[in-house]
């Protein structure tokens, strides 16, 4: 079967390229002690995967009935990336299978493609860095990318990176060219409000049943499987 003509591949970071053993979270709760005192477990119901860092920190700030306000949101993310070059660093962190592989040959057919994560740029670059996989991404303000900065809501986001995507192609793509590739439920809800098909990987929290269950237009058990290859043209 030949693969739908994607004209860019917006790809999640966490649970889709590489998993982080935990770091995230660490980094953040030291950043929210350090910010609001003891957490004694009050962040324990708070759910990271497919988020958005500033509506997680919206969220934890909740938990910890602590009033929110965009300064604050911005001073919990600065610690949270100071921790976070020190927690990457930690056993656990893993670049995900057939991810490399992936990426070359992307970059060698010279497909557009770039991030489309709620992380903040400075996290993505950091959680990416630590598996030597940031050389593939551009991280300059016109990089076909899309991240925490452009909303909350995680469909804001991946407007935003179809509208670099544009930019860069020099005209207007359809959000029906762009594949979105991510690891949970929100990432497949996200895409399909902004009209982008979705490319489920079971790498991270979720398995295929679930990705099938909330509407992933294709699902993989991996980058590596060769129905994800097919579709990245890789
Ligand atoms: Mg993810």
């Amino acid at each position: 079967m030949t693969p739908p003509p994607f004209q860019a591949y917006l790809l999640d970071v966490d649970g889709t390229l590489v998993s982080c053993g935990g770091a995230g979270r660490r980094s953040l709760e030291r950043s929210l002690a350090h910010h609001c005192g003891p957490i004694d477990g009050a962040l324990a119901p708070l759910r990271l995967d497919g988020m958005t860092d500033r509506r997680i920190v919206r969220e934890a700030l909740g938990l910890l009935r602590q009033p929110f306000s965009e300064e604050r949101c911005d001073a919990v993310l600065a610690r949270y990336l100071l921790h976070l070059e020190e927690e990457i660093a930690a056993p656990g962190y893993e670049v995900l299978p057939g991810v490399v592989d992936a990426l070359e040959k992307l970059r060698a057919r010279g497909a557009l493609y770039g991030l489309c994560t709620g992380n903040v740029v400075d996290g993505a670059r950091v959680k990416l860095a630590r598996g030597g996989l940031d050389r593939y991404f551009e991280w300059g303000p016109a990089a076909p990318g899309g991240f925490a900065a452009d909303g909350e809501a995680r469909e804001q986001i991946v407007l935003a990176a179809v509208r670099r995507a544009s930019t860069r192609l020099g005209r207007p793509i359809d959000p029906g060219e762009a594949l979105v590739v991510g690891d949970t439920p929100r990432d497949v809800e996200a895409a399909h409000l902004a009209g982008c098909p979705v490319l489920g990987v079971a790498t991270g929290r979720y398995d295929a049943a679930a990705l099938r269950a909330a509407g992933a237009d294709f699902v993989a058990p991996a980058l590596a499987h060769p129905d994800a290859r097919r579709l990245l043209g890789a």
